[in-house]
């Protein structure tokens, strides 16, 4: 059995990893259990709003503007809990915390860029890091670019991408190459093409073989591959190598981006002091006095944790934080009040691709305003329990494109709420 923690956070997704730093940079003694392996489905783009009314499909320049139309149109939605200042806030604290991990990503404004995505579509996003930047630029202003792939890089073709975006985009030229590194040939993959360009004489032997054929280019997208704990500077190398900059797209999961998000958070939790069981599974947590007692399935051991608050953060069905049998879903853990439809009949509308997407993804945990998780009477389970990020109830976090967003306002809320919560006179036994 450890010592009491201020808080234990249980998942180490975007929701998690965010509510320790932010329960860290609070002085909070924090645990923090499971490993980070979700992050690298993640694309590495940060959205706050993309799309509102899912089936208008109405996109949103302005996500601030989009935000306040939600919280009239959707009562429930777990953005009717936050004020905008506590979001903005959020995400310049995430930002400011991954620059300082050696992740850099765009500082958070009042607009949406918008982003060529790897499978050819155009995607609004919030933050993005630094290395996609030049390509959100090069496509606001519709300037000739030049697109590079790679053989044997199944994931990513550089053809289909401009394909995809057809007339948006009409200067675009495709370049397919033999990437020019030992060992990646055949089938390649982008870790470690990736791996390959933290190379500083790889960069050199890739800009040779771009340089002829710049041709009108003023920009040349490469998919997301620049090195992985130094991209900003394979980046400025290939910019400056070529003399037009260089841009990443994002590819499909599992992604580089992913990893750098993945390999940051982790940074930056380790330089908090956060006592991190990366590869544990909280089995039980159960009330002990004024405590948690959490049950953390790991090796060689089993480990005991007490904890005085929890935040759940253990995501939706991927991650195993929601479940779902025949009949209904649960919340597996603490076996939690879950928000569904009635029936199964009613999980699912008939056509899969229905723009107003299906009501089992709006399936989960209630809270208060404070996020504190609630039984189905709407009455606050404990006062230092919290649920953040996709677990939540009442949002659809992938067509709405608020993944990020959820993820980090709610673990800033509920940080903020559990801080007021232990007082000043938080025990640090
Ligand atoms: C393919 C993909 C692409 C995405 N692209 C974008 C994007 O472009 N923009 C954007 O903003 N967001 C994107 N996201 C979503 C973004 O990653 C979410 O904001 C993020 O998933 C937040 O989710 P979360 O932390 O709530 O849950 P998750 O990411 O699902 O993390 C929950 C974690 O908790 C763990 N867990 C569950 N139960 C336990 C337990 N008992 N003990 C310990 N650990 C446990 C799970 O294993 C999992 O690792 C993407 C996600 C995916 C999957």
């Amino acid at each position: 059995m450890s010592a009491t923690h201020d808080v234990a956070v249980v998942g180490a997704g975007l929701a998690g990893m965010s509510a320790a730093v932010f329960a860290a940079n609070r002085g909070l003694r924090v645990v923090q259990v499971g490993n980070a392996g979700a992050l690298l489905f993640a694309s590495g783009l940060l959205d706050l709003l993309g799309v509102h009314p899912m089936a208008e499909a109405r996109g949103w320049i302005d996500p601030w503007a989009g935000f306040e139309a939600l919280r009239r149109d959707l009562p429930d939605h777990p953005y009717t809990k936050l004020a905008a200042a506590q979001v903005r806030a959020a995400f310049g604290e995430l930002a400011a915390t991954l620059d300082e991990a050696g992740l850099a990503y765009t500082a958070p404004g009042e607009r949406n860029h918008q982003v060529l995505t790897g499978v050819g579509t155009v995607k609004s996003t919030y933050c993005l890091p630094r290395t996609m930047q030049p390509g959100a630029a090069a496509l606001a202003a519709g300037v000739p670019c030049l697109l590079v792939d790679f053989d044997g890089l199944r994931e990513y073709s550089a053809k289909a991408l401009a394909a995809g975006v057809g007339g948006r985009w009409p200067h675009l030229r495709t370049l397919r190459l033999t990437f020019p590194a030992p060992g990646v040939a055949g089938e390649v993959y982008a870790a470690h093409i990736a791996l390959a360009l933290e190379d500083r004489a790889t960069r050199e032997r890739l800009a040779d073989l771009i340089r002829p054929h710049l041709g009108d280019a003023r920009a040349v997208g490469l998919p997301a591959v620049l090195g992985i704990t130094r991209s900003a500077r394979a980046a400025a190398d290939l910019t400056e190598a070529l003399g037009v900059p260089i841009f990443e797209v994002p590819t499909m999961p599992t992604s580089v981006p992913g990893l750098r998000l993945k390999n940051a958070l982790e940074r930056a939790v380790a330089a908090r002091g956060v006592d991190r069981r990366v590869h544990g599974r909280v089995v039980a947590v159960q009330r002990m006095g004024d405590e948690f007692a959490l049950s953390v399935a790991a090796t060689p051991a089993p480990v005991a944790l007490r904890a005085r608050a929890v935040i759940l953060a253990t995501g939706r069905f991927m991650g195993q934080g929601l479940t779902a049998d025949r009949a209904r879903v649960r919340e597996p853990l603490l076996d939690l009040h879950v928000a569904q439809p009635a029936t199964r009949a009613d999980w699912h509308r008939t056509d899969l691709f229905d723009p107003r997407g299906h009501a089992l993804n709006r399936a989960g945990v209630e809270t208060d305003d404070g996020f504190r998780a609630c039984d189905g009477r709407g009455a606050v389970v404990h006062p230092r329990l919290f649920a953040v990020g996709t677990i939540l109830a009442h949002h659809d976090w992938a067509r709405m494109k608020c993944g990020a967003g959820l993820a980090v306002g709610t673990a800033a809320a509920a940080v903020a709420r559990l801080a007021d919560e232990l007082g000043p006179a938080r025990s640090v036994s």
